[in-house]
C-alpha cells in the first residue's frame, strides 16, 4: 500500500478541489477522490483529498463519515491529517466544523489543533480572531443571507464555542506576524490554560508559511485550504509545475450554476449581458411539475448543438427567500441540487467534455451524478478554482475537464474565462 505525506478530508467538493489546487501549487501531487476510495491510487501521490459532503448534513453523519475517511487516510499512513472547511467558516450552532474537529482529534489522539479559515489570496484574512471577507466582515459579505448556513457573526472563537467540547483560544496576528516560534510559544500557553482548538490570525501568506512551519509536527490541521500552502516544506517538497499538467482539452463546453452567491450572481449576469445562451430553471415550477425538467433539458441541449450553454438556478435573495417560504429551505436546497445533477448528466451524455460547476453543495451532487470517484488537478483559472480532469460515468465512461467553483470565487467573467484558459 503507498503512504501519504499529508492525507485531508474536504467537507465539501469544492473545497476538497480548493485544496488541492493549493497542495499542486506548492508542489505535491494530489488525487482528489470523490469519498472514501475504493479504487487503488496512483503510488506517486503526495497527498490525497478524501472530498465528503458532509458540511450540512446532521453532525452525527458528518462525524461518522469524517471517521471512515480518517481509517483510510491512516491505512495509507498519513502523516499528517488536514481537515478542510469553508473559508467563510460555513456552519451552523450544532457543526458540522466541531463536531469533526472533536472526533478527529479524540481518534488521533491529540488534545490540540489549529482552526483557520484565512486564505489571503481568496480575500480570506482572520484579524484578532475576526473572519473578513474581502474589505468587509462575514457576516457583511452575504454569507449572512447563505441559504443553509448563515453566518451572522465573524468573531470564530464565539462561532466555533458552541460547537466543540474544546475550549477555543487565538494566536494572534502579533504572533503570526512574528516568527513560526512565536506562534508554537501561542500554541504552548494556550495548550498550558487548557484551550484545545486555536483560531489563528493570518493576515497574508507569509503568514500562512510560518503557520505552516509551527504545525509540523501537530497530527491534525484544520482550515480553510489557505493553511495547507505551508505544509508541503515540511516534507521537503518545493513547488514544481509538472504537477497540475492535465491531458488537452476537447468536447463541447457548459456551465452549470446552482450557487446563489454574490459572486457567482455577477457572473450569471456578465455572461448573460456578454451574449451568452442562459437557462434559468425555476424551482417553484418544477417541485409542481418535476417532468418539465425534460423540457429544460432539451432547450439545454438545443443551445449545446452550436454554443456553450449555462443552466442556472441562481437567484437573488429575495427571489430565494421566496422559493424557500414556499418549498422549505433544506428541501428546495435538495431539489435544485437533484434538477441541476440531471442537467449536468444529460449535458455530458450529450458530448459536453468542459463542465463548469458553481456552487459547493451544487458541486457535489453533480459530480455523484456524473459517477466520478478521482481527480488529478491542474492549474487554477482564479484563486482556489482549477481545473480538474476525470471520468464520468454516465452510462458510458467519458473523459471530462470538469471545474469545481464555490460559490464566491472567481472574477466576473469567469465563465467566458475558463474556457479560455483550458484552450489555452
Ligand atoms: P455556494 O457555493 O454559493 O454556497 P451551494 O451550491 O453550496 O452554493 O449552495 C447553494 C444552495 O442553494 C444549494 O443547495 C442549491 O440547491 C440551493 N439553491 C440554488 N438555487 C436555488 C433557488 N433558486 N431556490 C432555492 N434554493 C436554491
Amino acid at each position: 500500500m503507498t503512504s501519504i505525506a499529508l492525507g485531508c478530508i474536504a467537507d465539501d467538493f469544492t473545497g476538497a478541489t480548493d485544496l488541492a489546487n493549493n497542495l499542486v501549487r506548492a508542489g505535491m501531487r494530489v488525487v482528489q477522490t470523490v469519498g472514501v476510495p475504493d479504487a487503488p491510487l496512483d503510488a506517486s501521490v503526495d497527498a490525497v483529498v478524501v472530498s465528503l459532503k458532509s458540511r450540512t448534513i446532521a453532525p452525527n453523519q458528518a462525524v461518522a463519515q469524517s471517521l471512515a475517511a480518517l481509517q483510510w487516510l491512516k491505512q495509507h499512513e498519513a502523516k499528517q491529517v488536514y481537515f478542510k472547511y469553508c473559508s467563510t467558516f460555513d456552519s451552523t450552532e450544532q457543526g458540522n466544523i466541531g463536531p469533526v474537529i472533536d472526533a478527529l482529534m479524540a481518534e488521533l489522539g491529540t488534545d490540540f489543533t489549529v482552526a483557520t479559515p484565512a486564505f489571503p489570496d481568496a480575500g480570506r484574512t482572520v484579524y484578532r480572531g475576526y473572519l473578513f471577507v474581502g474589505d468587509v466582515l462575514l457576516n457583511e459579505s452575504g454569507m449572512q443571507d447563505h441559504p443553509l448556513t448563515p453566518m451572522r457573526d465573524p468573531n470564530l472563537v464565539r462561532v466555533l464555542k458552541p460547537q466543540t467540547q474544546h475550549a477555543v483560544g487565538l494566536v494572534d496576528y502579533r504572533a503570526s506576524m512574528d516568527s513560526a516560534q512565536a506562534i508554537e510559544a501561542g500554541f504552548a500557553q494556550l495548550r498550558g490554560d487548557g484551550v484545545g482548538v486555536a483560531i489563528v490570525d493570518a493576515l497574508n501568506n507569509e503568514d500562512l508559511y510560518r503557520l505552516g512551519q509551527a504545525c509540523a509536527q501537530l497530527p491534525l490541521v484544520t482550515g480553510g485550504s489557505g493553511v495547507a500552502i505551508g505544509l508541503p516544506a515540511n516534507f521537503a517538497i518545493e513547488p514544481n509545475a509538472e504537477a497540475a499538467v492535465l491531458p488537452a482539452a476537447s468536447g463541447k463546453q457548459a456551465i452549470v450554476s446552482g450557487s446563489c452567491s454574490r459572486a457567482t450572481q455577477a457572473q450569471v449576469g456578465a455572461f448573460i449581458e456578454q451574449g451568452g445562451h442562459a437557462i434559468a430553471l425555476d424551482p417553484v415550477l418544477l417541485s409542481q411539475d418535476p417532468s418539465k425538467l425534460d423540457a429544460y433539458i432539451a432547450q439545454a441541449l438545443d443551445v449545446l448543438a452550436t454554443k456553450p450553454v449555462l443552466v442556472y438556478t441562481t437567484t437573488t435573495p429575495e427571489q430565494l427567500a421566496h422559493v424557500q417560504a414556499t418549498l422549505g429551505a433544506m428541501a428546495a436546497g435538495d431539489m435544485v441540487e437533484q434538477w441541476l445533477a440531471q442537467v449536468a448528466r444529460a449535458l455530458v451524455q450529450a458530448g459536453v467534455a468542459q463542465l463548469v460547476v458553481a456552487g459547493g453543495e451544487t458541486s457535489g451532487a453533480v459530480v455523484q451524478a456524473l459517477g466520478i470517484e478521482q481527480l488529478r488537478i491542474g492549474a487554477q483559472i482564479d484563486p482556489g478554482v482549477p481545473w480538474c480532469h476525470g471520468h464520468a460515468n454516465v452510462d458510458t465512461v467519458v473523459p471530462l475537464h470538469i471545474c469545481l467553483k464555490s460559490g464566491n470565487f472567481g472574477g466576473v467573467d469567469f465563465f467566458t474565462r475558463a474556457f479560455e484558459v483550458l484552450d489555452a
